[in-house]
């Protein structure tokens, strides 16, 4: 039997099957779903061992130039604020680059591996959300970034979070969108169909049914990486194909760094679409809100 969404109650249907991982579609909220959710033990074990979130450190420079866009906003938002709590902080690049705008940062983070590696001079505090350590503590600037599609009851986190924040201050929210061009085509493919980690992908519409009525969004918007528009792209080309068949039209950008052959025809692809396309018209996938990442500003009424 099918379950039921666990937002708003309503029959789901099975969607996507996925390392025998079933994700199923609420058609009613249209959100995302994984069920049975996995057992804690399994997430847990599988962010101490397999979850290194490389792409992290690979991608430092572009995270750094995304952080002080949010942060420039937020700045804006609430030109008072001075306080900022990064929920889920990982390598802290994100806390680094509001620490050179002058905030004053609290971070926290699970992932004992992911603090070692931490960026900061201020320590992170090492636990989940909530916790008893940010008790008594309130913030002007909360951020969750790529966070809320991770955890069991996103409704539970946001609500937690909107708790710590001062009465001027504002929430950050950024998480995948179903509602994307990227996830229309790319669909089994889709880039952000990752269990056991993302148990949720959202749309605009029932991220907003989870904010509790007593918050204003200040402002929603959804943004792409050109990798997105290659993702849509190939998708699109390559309707017919199966993902063997993808990934061998795929150069392996890691092969690129490697000295092995690099068949030319390839690498011109490469350059052409990649490089230069991608850079130029990934911003058209923005346009209504069907970007591929979700973005919030939220703040008390
Ligand atoms: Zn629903």
């Amino acid at each position: 039997m099918n379950p039921k969404c666990p937002l708003c109650f309503k029959k789901a249907s099975l969607k996507h099957i996925v390392q025998s991982y079933r994700y199923y579609f609420c058609n009613s909220c249209t959100t995302l779903f994984l069920n049975p959710i996995p057992p804690s033990k399994t997430i847990h074990d599988y962010y101490q061992k397999d979850f290194s979130y490389s792409a992290g450190i690979v991608n430092e420079k572009l995270i750094r130039t995304r952080s002080q866009i949010i942060l420039n906003k937020l700045m804006r938002l609430n030109p008072q604020g001075s306080k900022l709590l990064d929920i889920g902080s990982g390598y802290g690049f994100f806390l680094d680059e509001a620490q050179k705008k002058g905030l004053k940062i609290t971070g926290i983070e699970p992932s004992k591996e992911l603090i070692k590696h931490t960026v900061t001079a201020t320590p992170i505090i090492n636990d989940r959300f909530p916790t008893n350590k940010l008790r008594n503590k309130k913030f002007d600037f909360i951020t969750l970034v790529h966070i809320i599609e991770h955890v069991k009851n996103p409704k539970e986190i946001i609500r937690q979070a909107l708790l710590l924040l001062n009465p001027q201050g504002i929430l950050y929210i950024e998480t995948p969108n179903i509602d994307s061009h990227l996830y229309r085509y790319e669909k089994e493919n889709y880039t952000f169909l990752t269990p056991p980690d993302h148990l949720w992908i959202f749309s605009q519409y029932s991220l907003e049914k989870i904010i509790p009525k007593r918050y204003q969004i200040l402002k929603i918007s959804t943004y792409s990486y050109p990798e997105h528009f290659m993702g849509t792209l190939k998708a699109l080309v390559n309707k017919n194909k199966t993902n063997r068949q993808i990934d061998r039209l795929i150069i392996n950008k890691d092969k690129l760094n490697s000295k092995q052959k690099v068949n030319p025809i390839k690498l011109f692809k490469y350059i052409i679409f990649d490089l230069v396309l991608a850079r130029l018209c990934y911003r058209i996938l923005n346009i209504h809100q069907h970007g591929s990442i979700l973005e919030l500003y939220i703040k008390k009424k």
